[in-house]
């Protein structure tokens, strides 16, 4: 049973590191799967070491926001979260006399995963050049519960040369809490078509320019992913002016078509209209860009009927006004920067003086760093990013509002088993439907057809008052004839 267990476990391992391979493949920053380690003994691989003369000084994490995991040996605190599956940059800060010698970065994970990336040593790392780190690109698949990681900086050489300051941490791995938990951020996208000028113009909801949108929410939001789609558009005869008349009533129906849509508690619905032809004729004279009640109270997760928010869609200004107006649905006041903010508006409680941000940011889209003179998206300055302080608010928030993603139905269908208390098969059938209430994904099964094994995550649902209960997955292409997963410590086989 137990080698079983394990094999089981590997063939998983295996599959999430070619789907981390294949996610990575377009990335800046070159970073591979290392699979040296297969029991099947293989080819000559050559023998790494910890680089001569090469000091590690410093580990950071960057998943928007940098996160410093260690300095000068030594585990540090941080008050920048990490998140479940949200993809991440690991940074090793270093220094050496070696400059120009090419090496090899490489991060050793508690799944098992090795990621190695080739870099070229410089005297002294900073956090402003990206190119003076050993930088590692680590799949949000591979951040889970815990992150336990351990660097290295490795050269070809003979075990006798190894260098332990080019090791972190010397042995063993370092065990980070990861504290939010994998969560998805959902928008509603509702165009109003604007008939008051007799256009009946509607902002591109194309699936391209959504991409924009998400991408934006993405950047900013501590959300392992963020799922976007366009409503069907609004015909609006109501006129929408720059100084604000007529957008209480976008507001107000909003509203409505939020409750009428049915749509679960967690989905933000934003209405966006482009009440003139462009950005400069609306805005000619200054104007207001978005609106949104502030959604405070409770501060753990709001009023779940105010998570709506309306902005205009100018492409220009379109995506920054979305991010800021459903921080205001998340409860988030303004930071300080900016003219015309009402002072009571303003979060008292912002650490960083003129609303910047405070910290080293990272675009983990683009892989490019975000300078800390860069300002709050709760502000109304200009080159926005997302501060420590509100990346951990708006976690502190989704964390109790976004659902994770659960069995994703593929188009055909639910299959269901029922095991007891060892384990036992009692029955498997297939099920069109789940639960509305969107539901938590906690197994990994291995699904078996006539075209070979694939890979399904699914949720496991426990009887309260007896041994056993419900594995729920989704049904693929293929007719499945064998599923093995383990639950609760015990390898289920359900066989055809
Ligand atoms: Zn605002």
């Amino acid at each position: 049973m137990l080698s079983i267990r394990m094999l089981l476990h590997r063939r998983v391992l295996g599959l999430v590191a070619l789907i981390a391979a294949f996610m990575w493949a377009a990335c800046s920053v070159e970073t591979t799967i290392n699979d040296d380690d297969d029991d099947g003994g293989g080819g000559q691989a050559p023998n790494l070491v910890g680089a001569a003369d090469v000091n590690i000084r410093e580990v950071a994490i960057y998943q928007g926001i940098k996160r410093t995991l260690s300095v000068n040996g030594a585990i540090a605190a941080s008050e920048v979260p990490l998140v479940a599956g949200r993809d991440a940059l690991v940074r090793v800060f270093y220094s050496t006399p070696r400059a120009g010698t090419t090496v090899t970065g490489r991060i050793e994970l508690g799944s098992g995963e090795v990621l190695d990336s080739p870099a070229v040593l410089v005297a002294e790392s900073t956090d402003e050049g990206l190119e003076t780190t050993v930088n590692i690109n680590v799949p949000g698949a591979l951040i889970g519960a815990t992150f336990d990681y351990r660097v290295s900086i490795l050269e070809e050489g003979p075990n006798e040369n190894d260098n332990a300051a080019a090791h972190y941490p010397a042995a063993g791995l370092e065990s980070h809490v990861v504290e939010g938990p994998q969560n998805t951020f959902r928008v509603v996208m509702a165009p109003f078509q604007y008939n008051a000028d007799g256009s009946g113009r509607v902002p591109d909801m194309s699936e391209p320019a959504l991409e924009v949108y998400r991408q934006r929410l993405m950047q900013l939001y501590p959300v392992s992913n963020v799922e976007m789609r366009a409503r069907a558009p609004i015909p609006w005869s109501g006129a929408i002016q720059p100084n604000g008349q007529g957008w209480q009533e976008v507001g107000i129906e909003l509203f409505g078509l939020r409750n009428q849509d049915g749509e679960s508690a967690d989905v933000y619905y934003y209405a966006i209209f482009n009440p003139a032809d462009s950005f400069p004729q609306f805005c000619g004279q200054g104007c207001l860009l978005g609106v949104t009640l502030l959604n405070a109270d409770p501060p753990d997760v709001g009023n779940p009927q105010l998570r709506v928010a309306l902005g205009v869609g100018f492409p220009e200004v379109g995506p920054d006004t979305a991010a800021h107006e459903l921080g205001h649905s998340h409860g988030r006041e303004h930071a300080n920067c900016g003219p015309g903010l009402d002072p009571n508006s303003i979060d008292q409680n912002f650490p960083h003086a003129g609303g910047q941000i405070g910290t080293w940011g990272y675009d983990i889209i683009n892989g490019q760093l975000m300078p800390p003179t860069m300002t709050d998206i709760m502000g109304y300055c200009d080159n926005q990013w997302i501060s420590d302080y509100n990346f951990r608010a708006l976690l502190d928030r989704g964390r109790n509002v976004n659902l994770p993603d659960g069995v994703v139905d593929e188009g055909h269908g639910y299959q269901l088993i029922a095991i007891d208390g060892e384990g036992q098969v009692t029955a498997w059938k297939d099920v069109g439907t789940v639960p509305a209430a969107r539901i938590r994904n906690n197994i990994t099964a291995a699904i078996f057809s006539d075209v070979g094994p694939t890979q399904r995550e699914g949720t496991f649902f426990r009887y309260d008052h007896l041994p056993g209960g419900w594995i729920i997955l989704p049904k693929t292409e293929q007719e499945t004839t064998r599923i093995e997963v383990v639950v609760d410590g015990k390898l289920v086989v359900a066989q055809r």
